[in-house]
């Protein structure tokens, strides 16, 4: 496409001929006139900005995530809108993720001699629903990036039954609609990876049998390899075409709840750890726990059982602390999707008020600490309670205003028919 000199209206003097599609301006309509007796017909100009603007649209791609890395504080203080607590952690993954999106850059510009920087896959550490899943996934939506997740479990049983490694890659790839740029540079969390340690793997025999191949699958993908991802998924075959993905920008986060991990830290760290004068309570052992893992070394990860390769590829590590009482209650009504806010959407939207008192988020966090699955069992505790309620709802006058009292959430009152006179007011 040269620079036109002007237009001929599709009326050249020497013949109205397209340089491009060959055709003739009976057919192709107008044309432009450039340099040298060249033509071009509409369609050939629409073809042509089309073909631009797609190979503009590929090297964006690329370098479009690159140009706008956050800084670790930036993206500390997004994850802040959606993980309560956990500053740790926080600020670790901010840091790597910062590093790990830098290393590619530099990775585009490098010099064969520049030094090389390692990738940064995250090992959190932390029991079952302290946010190690709401992390990651928060970080693909801040960075805009494709975000899959897998579970080892299922794969430490492949070759028998379960998943191959690859359909992992294969979900990523889905997720970022078969942009393969895309997902080269998303970011994978692996569920349970605790569970494919020598500890784990000497309780099933079978697991013995096929988890050494696996293991060295994932390690392979986590250090960085081009796999052979079945586009259909599924296990592999040989007549299957495959699509050849690269995994070394991939950003590896690995989760698990590492249940006994304290235990052989406290061991190492002997008499220095904190002694209780008296039989300790919940929380003290919750503070404990919290301050042990923050203590994990690699060596610790080892002993429990994880093959060195694996920690070695894991160098970011960090922990996450058992949800308190207060941390649960500010879980229910401070993220940008809590619960407490959800539910009083749902109201307004049937014109009516809700409000929850502090007390009542108390009783609701209490309930969940005793079904000990961190955060998660907030969601189905509440739900529990408002279930009739919601069901009602729609049947009541408009207008309504109602309180979530303690006795409510004990199932002592009715929300929607208060027995006694509510003293605080709204
Ligand atoms: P896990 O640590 O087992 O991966 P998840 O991240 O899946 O736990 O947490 C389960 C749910 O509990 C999340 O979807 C979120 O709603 C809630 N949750 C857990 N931890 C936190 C936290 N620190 N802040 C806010 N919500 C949390």
């Amino acid at each position: 496409m040269s620079g036109s000199r002007g237009t001929s209206g599709g009326r050249s003097r020497r013949g109205n001929v397209c340089s491009f599609c060959g055709k003739g301006s009976r057919d192709a309509g107008p044309m432009v006139e450039g340099a040298n007796d060249v033509y071009i017909c509409a369609s050939c100009i629409d073809l042509c900005h089309n073909l631009v603007k797609e190979e503009r649209r590929r090297d964006n791609r690329g370098r479009g995530l690159l140009k706008t890395i956050p800084k670790p504080r930036e993206i500390f203080e997004f994850l802040d809108q959606y993980v309560i607590g956990q500053d740790l952690a926080k600020k670790a993954l901010s840091v790597a993720v910062h590093n790990h999106y830098k290393r590619l850059s530099h990775g585009d510009t490098a010099t064969e001699d520049d030094v090389e920087l390692d990738k940064s896959n995250v090992l959190l550490i932390g029991p079952t629903g302290s946010g190690k899943t709401l992390l990651a996934r928060s970080l693909a939506r801040q960075l805009n990036v494709p975000f899959a997740i897998g579970d080892a479990t299922t794969l430490t049983e492949a070759g028998y039954v379960g998943e191959d490694v690859e359909n992992i890659l294969l979900k990523l790839l889905q997720n970022a609609d078969y942009d393969l740029e895309a997902a080269q540079r998303g970011i994978i969390y692996l569920d349970e990876i605790d569970k494919i340690g020598k500890t784990w793997n000497n309780i099933s025999i079978t697991r013995d049998v096929s988890g050494e191949g696996v293991q060295q699958a994932l390690l392979k993908m986590l250090e960085g390899t081009v796999s052979n991802v079945p586009p259909q998924g599924g296990r592999k075959h040989p007549e299957q075409q495959y699509i050849q993905l690269d995994t070394s920008n991939i950003l590896f986060i690995c989760g698990g709840t590492f249940v006994g991990l304290d235990k052989i830290v406290r061991k190492r760290l002997g008499r220095k750890t904190i002694g209780f004068e008296e039989e300790p309570t919940e929380l003290d052992e919750v503070h404990e726990l919290g301050e042990l893992l923050r203590e994990v070394t690699p060596d610790d990860l080892i002993e429990y059982g994880m093959i060195p390769e694996f920690v070695g590829r894991l160098p970011v590590q960090c922990a996450l602390e058992p949800l308190d009482k207060e941390t649960l209650t500010r879980i229910l009504i401070e993220p940008r999707n809590a619960i407490v806010r959800q539910y009083q959407k749902f109201f307004e939207i049937e014109n009516a008020k809700l409000e929850f008192t502090k007390e009542s988020l108390g009783e609701i966090a209490v309930r969940a600490i005793e079904r000990d699955t961190g955060a998660r069992a907030l969601r189905s505790v509440v739900e529990e309670i408002m279930l009739d309620y919601m069901y009602e709802l729609p049947d009541r006058p408009v207008g309504g205003s109602y309180f979530v009292t303690a006795e409510v959430v004990r199932g002592e009152e009715n929300l929607l028919k208060p027995k006694k006179a509510r003293k605080e007011s709204a």
